[in-house]
């Protein structure tokens, strides 16, 4: 085989669909490209010139590990989110796009009440690589956030992603268990936390059974352990205005309402994702 980088497309492609891989061309572009750091265009522009031998050897091994269905930005070790490029480590979930809409629906909040007190503290529960965090500090130059995670390899990851991306002086990352080592008041609570039923966990197609930390896919025996425990203590930790945004499994939409409901709080905004699932919550704590 002519060592081109369209010759290693067309043969992941080949071997991705032939071993039943959904998105096959899709990855092969992704994975090839990725290890080249070619972009799209860079694909079709330089498809033709010569891999360099070192190069090559780093996509034959990256395509091995496509077919034993690690997912393509697990095997690049970077994704991108919300337009920030993040590092992915073993111990952090990889951010999905369904996560862009907590962020897009929390934003004109968080900008609402910087405007109004000329900053805003956000607090991540769960941040595994940070994404939440790290996009709503992005987008709102005033903020500052807490990352708050049980893994102490994800919190090295989301302090690496934080820095990588300008926004080191405006993050900290905590170990803590939920609000366990959190104190202080925030404006938001912002959570993507695990939420899939542990007996459905083993159903789960292998990219994601196989390469997501459990800890960040487990939400209990019915899914909701994470949604009480941040609805218990969420707020302790939030100014009167302050609101909770959450990201919630595609049937969770009641039975996380009716949690925070029992705790005080009113709910102020839901979303749902492009595949028409509920996806978002946000909660309010005053009475208006
Ligand atoms: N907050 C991170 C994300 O949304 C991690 C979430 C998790 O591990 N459940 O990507």
């Amino acid at each position: 085989m002519q060592e081109t980088a369209s010759a290693y497309v067309r043969e992941a492609r080949r071997r991705f669909q032939e071993a039943g891989i959904a998105d096959a061309a899709f990855d092969a572009r992704v994975l090839v490209a990725g290890i080249l750091e070619f972009s799209g265009a860079d694909l079709v522009l330089r498809g033709d010139d010569p891999v360099p031998g070192d190069v090559s050897a780093r996509i034959k091994a990256a395509i091995e590990r496509r077919l034993a269905r690690e997912p393509v930005h697990r095997i690049l070790g970077r994704r991108d989110f919300y337009g920030l490029e993040l590092g992915l480590s073993s111990g952090t979930l990889e951010p999905r796009p369904d996560t862009e809409l907590l962020v897009d629906r929390v934003l004109p909040h968080l900008k609402a009440i910087v405007s109004e007190k000329g900053s805003a503290r956000v607090l991540d529960l769960g941040t595994g690589t940070g994404a939440i965090c790290l996009a709503l500090l992005h987008e709102c130059p005033q903020a500052t956030g807490v990352g708050a995670d049980i893994s102490a390899d994800a919190l090295s990851t989301a302090r690496a992603n934080a820095e990588k991306n300008g926004l080191g002086g405006r993050f900290e990352g905590v170990q803590s268990s939920w609000f366990e080592k959190i104190d202080g008041l925030y404006d938001v609570i912002v959570s993507n936390p695990p939420y899939i039923v542990t007996s459905v966990i083993e159903t789960l197609e292998p990219e994601v059974r196989d390469f997501d930390p459990p800890a960040a896919l487990d939400g209990g025996t019915d899914g909701l352990d994470a949604y009480r425990a941040i609805a218990a203590g969420a707020k302790q930790y939030l100014h009167s205005q302050g609101l909770v945004g959450l990201e919630i499994g595609y049937d969770q939409k009641d039975p996380v309402t009716a949690i925070f409901l029992s705790q005080g709080f009113n709910l102020l905004e839901e979303a749902k994702d492009l595949g028409g699932n509920d996806r978002v919550l946000l909660f309010c704590c005053n009475s208006s």
